[in-house]
């Protein structure tokens, strides 16, 4: 769109005066659907998937547990001064249908439907299912952008080299990502690892993929300032893809997931974390391994539902900030 190019008022959510937040369209933050607006500037996704796991099974849940407890949300971010629906197109584009006894199909219909929802410039938020699902929305973006600079939310590393001899599990997606040259070696960070590995090896296995590490700990004796510093820094202009797996969240804050460690993240941390990204060249994102049926009292849900309204508001100052 040029930037003389008038823009239609955004369709937002069901207007909460008139339809109480309990109520509604079931799609997340009771949004539009993609095929009810002309274009989305962000459209969320559903990727019901959970066959890549190698703990607790779970997370094909995920999608309706994070839309059902976005409910919640309403429309102003006074931490960031924005208005996440107000001043960009957020669309619900449903869920893709993902074969759960092939994950070599599942990640190709995962890259192929996220290619095509990104076709127009729309910036995806994708709502997992299990972590494997980050290969092939790397696959789709980089395919755009070139290599991406990740910024990975979670208690582990994730770039494994095979499990049971399977190279696709939720365990290995950045070091495949990092193998076909989707990820930016300079620009890549890990937040929030912790928990015992299998061996020191698993550490310098991945420095040498690209990743810098920010440790749960470093949160503790060096506070949440200096880790958005660091991540900043590490960043600079690179296009930005967020990955934020829930367990980098205590268990105490996301009791709803398939590998749980404990000594994690305080959803509070998080978010202001993510609030870090404002001014970074975010080009896609996701949320993933919400696995409700260890969940309690919607915990984990809602924790997932505020990561992805963190990251809607990071995107409507960066595109307002894009426009003027
Ligand atoms: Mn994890
Ligand atoms: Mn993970």
């Amino acid at each position: 769109m040029s930037p003389e190019a008038p823009r239609a008022t955004p369709r937002g959510p069901v207007d909460a005066t008139r339809v109480p937040r309990y109520g509604g369209p079931p799609t997340f933050a009771r949004l539009p659907r993609l095929d009810e607006v002309s274009r989305a500037d962000v459209t969320v996704v559903g990727l019901p998937f959970d066959t890549g796991v190698s703990y607790r099974p779970g997370a094909r849940f995920g999608p309706g547990h994070i839309r059902a407890a976005s409910k919640l949300l309403r429309p102003y971010n006074p931490a960031l001064s924005t208005a996440p629906f107000g001043t960009q197109q957020v669309a619900d584009a449903g869920d893709l249908g993902l074969n759960p006894f092939d994950i070599t199909e599942a990640l190709a219909t995962t890259e192929a439907g996220l290619r095509g929802l990104a076709e127009d410039g729309s910036t995806l938020l994708a709502l997992g299912g299990d972590h494997t699902l980050a290969l092939p929305a790397l696959r789709a973006l980089a395919s755009q952008h070139g290599p991406l600079a990740v910024v990975h939310f979670d208690a582990h590393l994730d770039t494994w080299d095979t499990y049971f001899g399977a190279p696709y599990t939720h365990g290995t997606p950045f070091r495949r990502a990092s193998e076909e040259g989707l990820v930016d070696l300079e620009r890549s960070v890990h937040l929030g690892t912790r928990g015992p590995l299998y061996s020191e090896q698993d550490l310098e296995d991945d420095a040498l993929l690209g990743f810098s590490v920010i440790r749960a700990d470093d949160y503790e004796t060096d506070g949440t300032a200096r880790a958005v510093e660091r991540m900043r820094r590490r960043l600079e202009g690179a296009p930005v893809y967020v990955s934020v797996d829930i367990d980098v969240l205590d268990p105490a804050h996301a009791p709803g997931t398939g590998t749980p460690e404990a000594g994690g993240l305080t959803s509070r941390e998080l978010l202001h974390t993510l609030r870090g990204l404002v001014g970074a060249n975010v080009v896609g994102a996701d949320i993933v391994e919400v696995a409700p049926a260890y969940d309690h009292a919607e915990i984990t849900g809602i924790a997932a539902a505020h990561v992805a309204y963190e990251i809607l508001s990071v995107l409507a100052l960066n595109s307002a900030a894009a426009r003027s």
